[in-house]
């Protein structure tokens, strides 16, 4: 039996480096993955990059409204196993969705994405509060703050301050420079009493 997995961690954990690792092994046993993701990202297009080189071409990207079941039914109904990046972009209904794909189709379907927001409250990621709520298997990718700690917070900083307001997407307009660093509780709290 197919199931879902969602496997979130903080920014900078390695989820995408993960991903592209698991579509390597399928592949060495001469399986076949169909790796996607949404189109919010818009700094790198279609490709999946990594902070430290591998790189990969989606095999489609999607829109809001578009149904996943749908497109893989249509196209990629053969894979033996679905990876999604940056999911926490997914609709409620596009996690819906892949949970179909599980049950109809019985392809895996292994989702990458941010537990939490840069803001922490709890207007959350649509994609993964439906995915923490609905997957077979949640699955935690640990890394560790600047202090040692866990970091378990994804956070964002303009010009090396710690914001904590604004929208989930922001676009990079070349003049600031925007960041995003793992953070344990308390390197988030101190640095916010700062800010
Ligand atoms: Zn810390």
């Amino acid at each position: 039996m197919a199931q879902l997995y969602f496997r979130y961690g903080a920014m900078g954990c390695g989820k995408t480096m993960q991903l592209l690792q698991v579509a390597f092994n399928y592949e060495e046993r001469g399986q076949k993955v169909c790796v996607i993701k949404p189109r919010t990202d818009t700094k790198n297009g279609s490709k999946l990059l990594t902070r430290i080189g591998p790189e990969r071409e989606t095999d489609f990207t999607f829109s809001r409204r578009d149904n996943i079941f749908n497109r893989i039914k249509k196209s990629y109904a053969d894979v033996d196993c679905i990876l999604v990046d940056e999911a926490q972009f997914l609709t409620a209904t596009q996690a819906d969705q892949l949970m179909q794909i599980v049950v109809e189709l019985n392809i895996p379907v292994i989702c990458y994405g941010l537990r939490l927001n840069f803001r922490q409250d709890d207007k959350g990621f649509e994609g993964s509060t439906r995915l923490l709520q609905i997957a077979h298997k949640i699955e935690e990718i640990k890394t560790i703050c600047s202090c040692g700690r866990k970091a378990t917070l994804n956070t964002r900083f303009l010009n090396n301050q710690l914001v904590t307001e604004g929208p989930d997407i922001l676009i990079d307009d070349g003049k600031s420079k925007i960041e995003y660093r793992a953070l344990c509780n308390n390197c988030y709290h101190k640095l916010k009493e700062e800010s």
